[in-house]
């Protein structure tokens, strides 16, 4: 599995539609501050389902979506695709590519669809659950997690192991039934 294509219109300081290609192998993303490299991340955590909006630098959902600038209005909606190459079949679905794709309006209302089909947040966290690539997961290190890690409670440094070794979802679903 790997990250084949990103796709942002409306988000944070993309008010143009753009596309990002990824190949096999690295790529760096590189730029002036402020000119947005954090909020390519921040989309591609947005639509892994991420749902705090401070650990996407913000105050509310809101402020994802493209907020104006000197030269254009603000917009309505905030729009983020991700295009993996399952050709390996690591995400237990039956495509060789898959693709997620989350919508918000300033309404607060969400979208989320996975190849096209309208779905729940939850069955999108609940697909790359353990895939390594979650919400949670250890793919993606910002700045200042590896002091998080470092400091964190052993209890919390395990939820990282857990997600690598895949019971991660064992877990969950174990603690919905309980609640039950
Ligand atoms: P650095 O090198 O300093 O880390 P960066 O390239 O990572 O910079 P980002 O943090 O991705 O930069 O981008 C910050 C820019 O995004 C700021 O100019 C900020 O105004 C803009 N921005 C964030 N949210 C929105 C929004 N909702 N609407 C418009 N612009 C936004
Ligand atoms: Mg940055």
């Amino acid at each position: 599995m790997f990250l084949k294509r990103l796709d942002i219109v409306g988000f944070k300081s993309f008010a143009e539609r753009i596309s990002v290609d990824f190949v096999k192998g690295v790529t760096a993303v590189v730029g002036p501050n402020g000119s947005g490299k954090s909020n390519i991340i921040d989309a591609v955590r947005w639509v892994l389902g991420e749902q705090s909006a401070k650990s996407l630098r913000g105050g509310k959902m809101e402020d994802v979506i493209f907020a104006g600038s000197d030269t254009r209005k603000s917009l309505n909606f905030a729009e983020v695709s991700l295009t993996l190459d399952n050709e390996d079949h690591q995400l237990p679905l039956d495509y060789n590519e898959v693709s997620v794709t989350r919508r918000v309006y300033r309404s607060g209302d969400s979208e989320f669809y996975i190849n096209k089909q309208s779905c729940r947040l939850k069955d999108i966290v609940d697909l790359f659950m353990d895939s390594g690539l979650g919400r949670e997961a250890f793919s993606i290190i910002s700045q200042g997690k590896v002091e998080e890690i470092l400091n964190s409670k052993p209890e919390e440094r395990r939820t990282i192991f857990e997600e690598a070794a895949g019971v991660l979802k064992y877990k969950t679903r174990k603690k919905k039934a309980e609640t039950k």
